[in-house]
């Protein structure tokens, strides 16, 4: 950020961290609490109650560790796999080739089913590869639900219900980082064995935690499970977050602010604030469309209502308009990563956030298109993305008869 620019605040719209509500940061504004005093069994039951809402299961363990996504990754499959195993992953971007490449590091037999960068992963290709593995020699499916790189989702029931009719019984992990808690995600429903995330995305916190989700058949597993592990084991943990209490010292201001944020989440109600992810969504891809940019997701049904890649025209590069959004303007977003380096820019439109946020998010990478010399009407973008905000809260403002 330039540090000249004092005025006004600073946008960061990219595909997280997302911006911290000032509901969540006031109440991690005081002073560390004692990790073993007595605020801490009803502060953790409160987080485990309102994490099983926003998993949707009635019964899953939830997990809770200082670090990060990637930690959650790690976690998920020292828990439940051993080095050799077999393990079918696909790539579908960045973030699901990197969970491959977990797995491998970590000794794991990945087989790792490259797929074009622009989709999410298609339930008959899964149905495909678990039908010929007669031996069911495959332990675990990795698939990420929202991929971050590409704005594309997958959809996890319909990949459950292929291993199903494979009838294999690998365990199903999934990686919701950039989904869970502004996107529907159905832990019992879908069958999922394993899902994680983490707490700066759709939680609204900073960054700072790995959160799993974990199912009946991956608990098993994990209780015989050979792989070294140690703070990442999920049993030590487990047991002591049922008295309230935690194995290491836990990130307690994180926690604080993770019951605020859940709060706010329970009390806008979880279907209302999927309901304003895609309405947010809807918006920033018309004006995309508007300003005659592609979408990087080809499949209009699979595209992420958490944000959205943006090709850019061959002779830009799309480090450019991040860097005059940046510099000029105050705005963060997301850069190409991998192989989508300079190719495309991603517009964060998830966690605490409305229509007039999204409006000028739109405006500023309109501007910074436009200065970066990508041929578009100026207002054109932000004059569609306000006709289909327009037309939703028509319908929401429902019986209001104007005087
Ligand atoms: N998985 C997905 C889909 C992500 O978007 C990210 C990060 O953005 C990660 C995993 C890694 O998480 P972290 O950066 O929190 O370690």
């Amino acid at each position: 950020m330039d540090e000249t620019m004092t005025s006004g605040r600073h946008f960061l719209q990219i595909p997280g961290p997302t911006n911290v509500p000032e509901r969540v940061r006031l109440a991690m504004d005081r002073s560390v609490p004692d990790h073993r005093g007595w605020e801490m069994p009803e502060l953790t039951s409160e987080l485990v109650r309102g994490l099983r809402q926003v998993f949707k299961t009635t019964s899953g363990r939830i997990a809770l560790y200082p670090g990060s996504g990637t930690a959650a990754w790690e976690a998920s499959i020292v828990n439940t796999l051993e080095p050799g195993d077999r393990v079918l992953a696909f790539s579908i971007g960045h973030f699901s080739h990197l969970y491959a490449e977990c797995g491998r590091r970590l000794g794991m037999a990945v087989d790792e089913v490259e797929l074009p960068w622009t989709r999410g992963v298609p339930p008959e290709l899964v149905e495909a590869h678990l039908s010929v593995d007669r031996a069911h020699r495959y332990r675990a499916v990795l698939v990420v639900h929202n991929e971050t790189s590409t704005g594309a989702t997958s959809d996890v029931g319909a990949i459950r219900a292929a291993m199903d009719a494979a009838g294999h019984p690998a365990l199903l992990l999934v990686d919701s980082v950039s989904g869970v808690a502004s996107m529907d995600f159905r832990f019992d429903e879908w069958g999922v064995d394993v899902a994680l995330t983490g707490a700066q995305k759709g939680l609204m916190l900073p960054p700072g935690m790995g959160i799993l989700c974990l199912g009946p058949r991956a608990l098993e597993r994990s209780r015989h499970v050979t792989t070294p592990r140690y703070f990442l084991d999920w049993g030590p943990l487990l047991e002591q977050m049922e008295t309230g209490y935690f194995p290491y010292t836990p990130a307690t201001l994180h926690l604080l602010g993770l019951r605020e944020a859940l709060r706010m989440l329970l009390e806008e109600g979880l279907e209302a604030v999927f309901a304003r992810h895609a309405r947010l969504a809807g918006a920033v891809r018309g004006a995309v469309e508007a300003w005659g940019l592609e979408i990087l997701c080809q499949c209009p049904a699979e595209r992420s209502n958490t944000l959205t890649a943006v090709v850019v025209p061959p002779e830009v590069d799309a480090d450019h308009v991040l860097r005059f959004a940046q510099t000029r303007l105050n705005l963060s977003l997301g850069t190409g990563l991998g192989r989508l380096r300079k190719r495309v820019f991603r517009i964060g439109h998830l966690g605490a956030l409305n229509e007039l946020e999204v409006l000028a998010t739109l405006a500023g990478v309109e501007l910074a298109l436009h200065l970066s010399g990508v041929p578009l009407d100026l207002g054109s973008g932000v004059a569609a993305a306000q006709r289909l905000l327009a037309e939703t809260l028509r319908t929401r403002a429902g019986a209001t008869t104007p005087c």
